[in-house]
């Protein structure tokens, strides 16, 4: 049976990167050699972290003041790297508590410095994207999370900051333009939406190494791998060929613009029939609502595992919502194809109709 993979992560990737990467395990490059057993100093593991560098870079419009680097330890090692090499050990990080995500971030930071919340959405189980706080000038960065994973909720835009701006993309990137240049970092673990777990995506502006004046040890610091191109140890080869392969498929359909029509269509589709069929209610704030994980609620919370069960029945993957929010969670990513999403719809229509 065709699966439809709504998992929230690792997520689904497109079929054909999956061929091409299952056949350079076998063999890379003709070259009678696994891209698992060659040395990430051989021509064709460089030529593969040049390329996934440079899409990166053409797909996202980095600027060239910044550096690019595939890292290890995931979006929660991020969490501890971004202070350790931001904030000064008597300075103040500003956060935006949108979700345990950011939770987790600012538990980090407190470590390496002082921590100020700036606004917080936990009074409504983070259903929404807090919005109109003030940045004091005086923080040495502030730290966002553009998607919220677990609740469904997006920025849509982003402050005007007096201070550096550190974003987690973990759950979006790629999935609609950005100004890099507004950020003085980015990061995004790769397998929500890029690539396989393995692997994390950290976009830094060259002027904020060293930053935070204190001594880190050698893999913590950007610095070592900026200098070292991302090879100052072993990178996670597999994962790092897997995204370029997933970038190389984003840039064939059109890039990001294309990608971000394409998740609008899949997005509309689902919330439309989320909000106009009684038996589902969303969870998040309309203005809020992710393009990627759409969370939503049975009205009749008994019949639950019946749906879930009629999901899986027809292929339909990876939809129960997470513990913190319950009911459903259907995530989107640039990699689902618009069938699967009218494959769920169909089915949330033949559901109300069985139940009522
Ligand atoms: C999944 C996720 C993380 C955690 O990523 P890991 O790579 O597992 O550490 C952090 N932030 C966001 C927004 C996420 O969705």
């Amino acid at each position: 049976m065709k699966k439809h993979n709504f998992g929230a992560g690792p997520g689904i990737l497109p079929k054909e990167v999956l061929t091409q990467a299952s056949k350079a395990v076998i063999d890379i490059n003709n070259s009678g050699l696994s891209l698992l057993e060659i040395s990430h100093r051989s021509g064709d593991f460089d030529a593969i972290m040049a390329r996934s560098k440079e899409l990166v870079k053409e797909l996202l419009g980095v600027p060239d003041d910044y550096s690019i680097l595939f890292l290890q330890g995931g979006a929660s090692l991020q969490f501890a790297m971004v202070p350790m090499n931001l904030l000064p050990e008597n300075g103040t990080a500003a956060y935006v508590q949108t979700g345990v995500w950011a939770k987790k971030a600012m538990k980090e930071a407190k470590m390496m410095g002082n921590v100020d919340v700036l606004a917080s959405s936990e009074d409504k189980n983070y259903n929404y994207v807090p919005k109109g706080y003030q940045i004091p000038s005086s923080s040495a960065y502030l730290h966002l999370t553009s998607n919220n994973t677990i609740y469904g909720t997006q920025m849509k835009s982003y402050p005007d900051s007096p201070v550096p701006v550190v974003c987690d993309m973990s759950s979006d990137i790629f999935s609609c333009p950005v100004d890099v240049s507004k950020f003085d970092l980015i990061y995004a673990g790769a397998q929500k939406n890029m690539g396989p777990a393995g692997t994390t995506l950290v976009i830094i502006k060259n002027e904020a190494l060293e930053r935070a004046g204190r001594k880190i040890p050698t893999m913590l610091n950007y610095k070592t791998h900026v200098d070292g191109d991302s090879m100052f140890n072993t990178p996670p080869v597999f994962a790092i060929y897997v995204c370029m392969l997933t970038l190389e498929w984003l840039k064939s359909i059109g890039g990001v613009p294309a990608i971000q029509k394409i998740n609008e269509k899949k997005a509309a589709l689902l919330y439309n029939e989320i909000d106009n069929n009684p038996m589902f209610n969303g969870t998040a704030a309309v203005e809020d609502r992710s393009l990627m994980n759409a969370c939503f609620l049975l009205s009749r919370p008994e019949l639950d595992q019946e749906f879930l069960k009629m999901c899986k029945e027809s292929g339909i993957i990876g939809v129960k919502g997470h513990r913190s929010v319950g009911g459903f969670r259907a995530s989107m990513y640039n990699a689902l194809p618009y069938e699967s999403v009218e494959a769920l719809v169909k089915l949330m229509k033949e559901f109300s109709m069985k139940t009522v």
